[in-house]
């Protein structure tokens, strides 16, 4: 057995999180109040069973080493480290690969900054649009902005040549894998200027990329890998941490050009968010720094729901919260680029959060008629409540009731009755819930709970075509297993699997259990059908477009034709599903 076995064989997972936060047993898993959101309700699921733990509204969690890492903001290393110690396992001598992979990954990161940033600067037209958009030479080379060129293979034959192997690219994220089954490798970033994303320590681990011209997606990021955790990475900070301290003040903007305006303006504690929302551990690595935050987000629908939203998970966390409000409703880049001084001024003048609410709803509604009281206090009672202190609450509703000229008293019932999640809040609550689970997962989840549907999939999953890389090995796995034996043989599929990845199986089952909780086994088969249905609509439109982009790039007459034969076996297919 090894260490990490012995570890886990000695201590249940409800022990161990039972001795974070108290748990109540509920069927056949327990739950408590999730320790990485703001909860109200109990929404942490531990399976003692699978061995895992994870909450459906911010979508956290995993195995006891997982738990540690989140809980207390450490690495997998040393949250090996910490739970040997609990459990008195003895530790073998440390693994040099793991770390070897780790400084590979970034080695060939910090290769491609250098080549995208030497492309950029070969590139006129490209090193000109940052020009125009107001940066100088310096703040360029600063952030070492980059360009990658419109080429599918010229950073892997760069960094090929370099001595760095297909695998460690693959696993930097820097190449893709065409599909299943066509192996080939090709450049993820084509065409796109290019921002490296480094972790606070100043190691280069992953990349942003915004596409020049017109297309979809207007921004791509690196994928996780195991050097690069969007959910604990912070944009900027590795420039921006020194100046946080120094003015005990992080301020958060929405994307990369607004971070470098702001830092070549002289905001040198600007961050950005890059992938994600706002997490738990993006907020506890900021309070190594400062207990005080200002978000400059626009306010727009998006925007203003980003600031409620880190709000919520803020307010559990004892930091001073303000919100910037930039002029006319701009970003901070465009903001700086018209008037660095109204920047400044609008840095200065941040209002405290409540305060912004507050202006935010007076403009907001209408309050000379009783429909629009109504809805203003609706808007306000949910924010209201999030305080955890009676005064502050007191005040705020004591203020709420001037503005509605009401009594403050009668505010005070209506508090009690607003659930703490109200109908636009709970709708922000579901939503990362929709997001984090694919239509794959979901899929997956009923395949290993229901390994006896799984020939409705293998007869209707278009797989010809590239599906989910994150979910590509198991339905691999799960075809191969099922085509020697001609039934779903999970402990063959098993077999097959990493450690993380069969907890990952398992993470899959209790989705189904938690989201479909006493399905019967017709409607597992419908939601099977539909599922398998809706991937094949998804996949195909996705395929269709990537083709229909490389019918118009493509030069080589021979190269078209390949492109446009392959183009109608895809239209085939849709009608086939439609
Ligand atoms: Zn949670």
């Amino acid at each position: 057995m090894d260490h990490l076995e012995e570890i886990r064989s000695k201590l249940p997972i409800e022990d161990l999180v039972g001795s974070y936060i108290q748990l109540k047993k509920a069927g056949r898993n327990l739950k408590g109040l999730c320790p990485f959101h703001n909860d109200s309700r109990p929404s942490f699921t531990v399976s003692p069973e699978k061995g895992i733990c994870w909450c459906f509204v911010c979508n956290t969690g995993g195995d006891i080493f997982k738990f540690i890492q989140l809980i207390e903001n450490v690495d997998f290393r040393e949250s090996v480290k910490i739970l040997a110690q609990r459990t008195g396992v003895k530790l073998p001598a440390f693994r040099p690969e793991a770390q070897d992979e780790r400084m590979r990954t970034v080695a060939a990161n910090r290769a491609a900054v250098k080549f995208f940033a030497e492309t950029l600067e070969n590139s006129k037209n490209h090193y000109g649009y940052f020009l125009n958009r107001g940066l100088t030479p310096e703040t360029i080379e600063k952030f070492r902005l980059g360009f990658a060129p419109d080429s599918y293979t010229a950073l892997k034959d760069h960094l090929l040549g370099a001595g760095f192997t297909e695998k460690e690219l693959l696993l930097a994220g820097l190449i893709s894998q065409r599909s299943i089954a066509d192996k080939s490798t090709y450049d993820r970033f084509r065409n796109r200027l290019t921002f490296p994303i480094y972790d606070h320590q100043d190691s280069p681990i992953g990349f942003g990329g915004r596409i020049v011209a017109e297309g979809e997606p207007k921004y791509l990021n690196s994928p996780d890998t195991p050097t690069y955790a969007k959910s604990l990475v912070i944009y900027g900070l590795n420039w921006a941490k020194e100046t946080i301290k120094k003015k005990d003040l992080a301020i958060f903007v929405e994307g990369y050009m607004d971070v470098i305006a702001c830092h070549q303006a002289g905001t040198e504690n600007a961050i950005a968010v890059s992938g994600t929302a706002l997490t738990p551990g993006q907020l506890k690595l900021i309070k190594r720094y400062t207990g005080n935050i200002a978000f400059a987000f626009d306010q727009d629908a998006a925007g203003m729901e980003a600031t409620r939203r880190a709000l919520e998970l803020v307010s559990g966390g004892d930091f001073n919260v303000k919100v910037i409000i930039v002029p006319e409703g701009k970003d901070p880049d465009d903001c700086i680029r018209e008037s660095p001084e109204k920047w400044e001024e609008a840095v200065k003048n941040a209002v405290p959060v409540m305060d912004f609410y507050f202006e935010y709803a007076k403009k907001q509604f209408d309050i000379s008629d009783l429909e629009g009281r109504k809805a203003m206090l609706q808007f306000m009672l949910p924010l209201i409540k999030m305080y955890p202190l009676e005064m502050e609450r007191n005040e705020y509703l004591e203020r709420l009731a001037l503005i509605l000229k009401t009594d403050a008293k009668v505010l005070w019932r209506d508090l009690k009755k607003t659930g703490v999640k109200a109908p636009a809040q709970s709708e922000a609550a579901e939503a990362p819930k929709a997001q984090a689970f694919s239509r794959e997962e979901y899929l997956l989840g009923f395949i290993f709970e229901h390994p006896e549907f799984y020939p409705t999939v293998a007869d209707n999953l278009i797989d010809s075509i590239p599906i989910d890389s994150l979910t590509e090995k198991f339905y691999k796995t799960c075809k191969r297993a099922y085509n020697s034996a001609s039934t779903l043989d999970l402990n063959a599929v098993f077999g097959e699997l990493s450690p993380e990845e069969k907890e990952r199986t398992n993470l899959y089952r209790l989705l189904i259990e938690e989201q479909y909780p006493d399905f019967s086994e017709e409607a597992a088969e419908r939601e099977i059908a539909n599922l398998v249905a809706s991937i094949n609509r998804q996949n195909l439109f996705k395929v269709q477009k990537e083709y229909e982009n490389q019918i118009r790039l493509a030069t080589d007459p021979g190269e078209k034709t390949l492109l446009l034969n392959r183009y109608n076996e895809i239209l085939k297919l849709k009608t086939k599903i439609n």
